[in-house]
């Protein structure tokens, strides 16, 4: 098989030290296994698109050696082949008009309770688009996780596939990009584990294959949340890019040995592709981990060292 893998980050700020995982880890299965590995912004929701994220993004790739191949894929300029997919999905599935309040959403948990599905026309009001799902387990296998199954009708309920602001919803456009660009591989963080089986449920009405799937393990913070943009994670640092992918392949199970102490991100790279062995990837990785991340975001360098040989 000719593996394809990708990453793709939302460009609601920069890279920081969770997302550095995503785009190594996905970059590292895809070179490991000789394959391409393509970026894609995913600039879809441009409410949360930061103005400069998108180039910011690019440059720590760079500077990290994660160098991609062929041209960057923007989501905000595919809206075309998401609408051409939306009307294949109103013939193979059922759709239909949802006009619930954000207040109803919630109390019932985001589990859609199927309020709206005898509105076939759309309504005055605007409206968000969602397609019913069926009674039915679906098998998620993850190549890290393993395998689990999710009933849609329980775990979601009928999910939107264009919102109420007329987006396109991420599901359908992650599902739709991922076939049109020929990815075999999704390798991303484990927050997203929960949305495969809505993106496989996608994949088979629309007649398009099931890739692999692995989902890496998250980044927390000291609060145990997930790290990320919106709890104020630090950016990474460009000019420290050796020590931040040392740090990072440790937490990825792949500690560089002591004579790459003072390497390159390319010959750091070039170790890891040939090191890669997934079964050395943990699961789940520790609070403590995180926390260090954050207080020495501001130190020299060498201290942030220290902290990350743990
Ligand atoms: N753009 C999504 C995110 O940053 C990831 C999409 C994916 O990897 O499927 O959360
Ligand atoms: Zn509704």
């Amino acid at each position: 098989m000719n593996y394809v893998g990708r990453f793709a980050p939302s460009p609601s700020g920069p890279l920081h030290a969770g997302s550095l995982l995503a785009a190594l880890g996905s970059f590292l299965d895809a070179k490991h296994h000789r394959g391409r590995w393509l970026l894609r912004i995913d600039d879809l929701d441009l409410p949360r698109t930061v103005a400069g994220a998108s180039d910011a993004i690019r440059r720590s790739l760079d500077c990290h050696g994660l160098h991609w191949d062929g041209a960057v894929v923007y989501q905000s300029s595919r809206t075309n082949a998401y609408a051409a997919a939306l009307a294949e999905l109103a013939r193979r599935a059922d759709l239909f008009y949802c006009t619930c309040s954000r207040q109803v959403l919630t109390a019932h948990d985001q589990l859609y309770p199927g309020t709206c599905r005898e509105h076939r026309l759309p309504p005055s009001s605007p409206a968000a688009l969602r397609v019913r799902v069926p009674e039915q387990e679906i098998r998620v296998v993850d190549l890290l996780q393993g395998e689990s199954e999710w009933n849609l009708a329980r775990t979601s309920g009928d999910f939107v596939i264009r919102r109420r602001d007329g987006l396109f919803a991420y599901h359908l456009a992650v599902v739709v990009d991922d076939a049109a660009a020929g990815v075999t591989h999704v390798v991303r963080g484990a927050d997203l584990l929960d949305n495969t089986a809505r993106q496989q449920y996608l994949q088979s009405l629309l007649q398009m294959s099931t890739p692999f799937y692995l989902h890496l393990p998250l980044l927390r913070g000291a609060d145990g949340e997930k790290l990320s943009k919106q709890n104020h994670a630090p950016a990474l640092q460009d000019a420290a890019a050796s020590s931040n992918l040392v740090r990072a392949l440790c937490r990825l199970g792949h500690q560089p040995p002591v004579e790459l102490d003072d390497a390159t991100p390319t010959v750091l790279l070039a170790w890891a592709t040939e090191a890669w062995q997934r079964t050395a990837i943990p699961r789940m990785l520790t609070v403590a981990d995180a926390a260090t991340d954050r207080s020495t975001a501001a130190l020299p360098i060498d201290t942030a060292d220290d902290a990350a040989a743990t």
